[in-house]
């Protein structure tokens, strides 16, 4: 059997929700919701829980889960950070709560899932952005409690599962299959090629340690090294992955957004010789001035200039500097028919910015819906290391796989975001370890 069948005397959108995402997307269960808690009673066939606001009240000896009231009668208010803390400290998070017999988890699971899946947290008001005007990992409740890096949804999801499994032993469950999607961000398409020739020159100045590989590009002597993709396509193809492009096609002429890939003969015939059935997906790098703006004209232009060149539509994304502000970020990828997005991470710190390791669909606060946006949560991103964490190449590596080690414990998805720059410049063995990142 494979059928779940719950009964809540209140079951809001919220709720919903997040109980889906445990039951089906999680363990490959099918949730029933029952009308009454005589018909959950009467039901056989199925594995049965009571969801209970009420913890004392269970009085059908029926397997319960405690649901508190901020997810069943949900408020359009968001929490002050004073009480939030309270309501996560005291109910949602894994915490002493009132305990009876029946009571598989002793925390309200769906609100902790809901919180968490939902980024509640980024829409309190108050929060200190950083420089970019950005979320940062160290606002977050997982980075307070020390969480940040295990992708804890997954978590509470197998222990809830091992109980029900101890209750119905009859219970088939359909997990996920551990999965890995490697994706890579175009900013600048050349290292020298494509710029004036007063940049070209400036750079030999400006970068002496690459002084070499510059002048041997300006001479024509060698291919432009940030021009890696089919290398990188090469690898992938060998250990039976696609490779996922972001374009980032904006120049705004800022410091930010000012890339240099399209138009250029070099990718428009290599986007043309592609084979995009087995070999390649394109998506959007959404530029930081329009995600950080909302500027849905800008964004729309973008995302109109790539489809023309690669000739096809676009229906994925990931913003330029993990640049996301919620709900407007979302909110106008929706109406732009982004399908998929991969933006859910942080740019200061490795790890599950969702508390997730499974893709889930956005839900839309102010609406109270559902959207038909996925979000893949990304596991980490290269420059995290360098850029932020200031760790060297092999303990960048060696910090990548733990985290791949813990989505595959948890049947997750592995999303780790490289740059083509990276290749270019990082040492002499990162293709190896980027390979044996993959392979294993
Ligand atoms: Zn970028």
């Amino acid at each position: 059997m494979n059928k779940i069948s719950l009964y809540s005397q209140t079951v809001s959108p919220r709720l919903k929700y997040a109980a889906q995402y445990i039951f089906e997307d999680l363990m490959g269960l099918m949730p029933y919701w029952a009308s009454s808690a005589e018909e959950l009673a009467a039901m056989s066939g199925t594995a049965k829980i009571l969801l209970q606001n009420n913890v004392a009240g269970n009085v059908s000896g029926l397997p319960s889960l405690y649901v508190d009231d901020w997810i069943l009668h949900p408020s359009n208010e968001i929490l002050p950070a004073s009480e939030l803390e309270n309501k996560w400290q005291n109910t949602m998070f894994p915490a002493p709560s009132p305990a009876n017999d029946t009571l598989l988890l002793n925390f309200d699971i769906f609100s902790a899932v809901f919180f968490l899946l939902s980024r509640y947290e980024e829409y309190r008001k108050n929060i200190s952005l950083d420089n970019y005007g950005r979320f940062p990992a160290t606002a977050s409740y997982l980075h307070k409690t020390g969480e940040l890096q295990k992708p804890v949804i997954n978590i509470w999801a197998t222990v809830l599962r091992e109980k029900l499994q101890h209750v119905y032993p009859s219970l088939k469950f359909e997990l996920p299959q551990f999965e890995k999607i490697p994706t890579i961000d175009i900013d600048h398409g050349f290292l020298v090629k494509n710029k004036p020739f007063y940049k070209q020159a400036g750079g030999l100045i400006k970068y002496p340690k690459q002084f070499l590989q510059r002048l041997s590009v300006m001479l024509g002597l060698r291919e432009d090294p940030f021009f890696n993709l089919s290398q990188i396509i090469e690898l992938h193809r060998l250990l039976g992955l696609k490779s996922r492009f972001f374009f980032h096609c904006a120049n705004y002429k800022n410091s930010i957004d000012n890339a240099n890939v399209l138009p250029s003969k070099k990718y428009a015939e290599f986007l043309k010789n592609s084979n995009y059935e087995d070999d390649i997906e394109i998506g959007l790098h959404l530029s930081y001035s329009a995600s950080f703006s909302g500027n849905r004209t800008f964004a729309q232009n973008e995302k109109s200039f790539l489809e023309k060149f690669v000739q096809h539509k676009i229906y994925s994304n990931r913003n330029h500097f993990l640049m996301l502000s919620l709900p407007q970020t979302y909110t106008m990828l929706e109406s732009m028919h982004i399908i998929d997005d991969y933006t859910m991470g942080y740019a200061d710190c490795a790890g599950f910015r969702a508390g997730c390791c499974t893709p889930f669909h956005w839900y839309d606060l102010s609406n109270e819906r559902k959207t038909t946006l996925k979000i893949f949560p990304l596991t980490c991103m290269d420059t995290t290391f360098s850029r932020y964490l200031h760790c060297t190449e092999d303990e960048a590596f060696e910090k990548m796989t733990e985290l791949r080690e813990k989505v595959r414990m948890a049947n997750g998805v592995f999303i780790p975001l490289f740059h083509n720059e990276t290749f270019a410049l990082g040492s002499k063995k990162i293709w190896q370890q980027y390979e044996t990142l993959l392979a294993e």
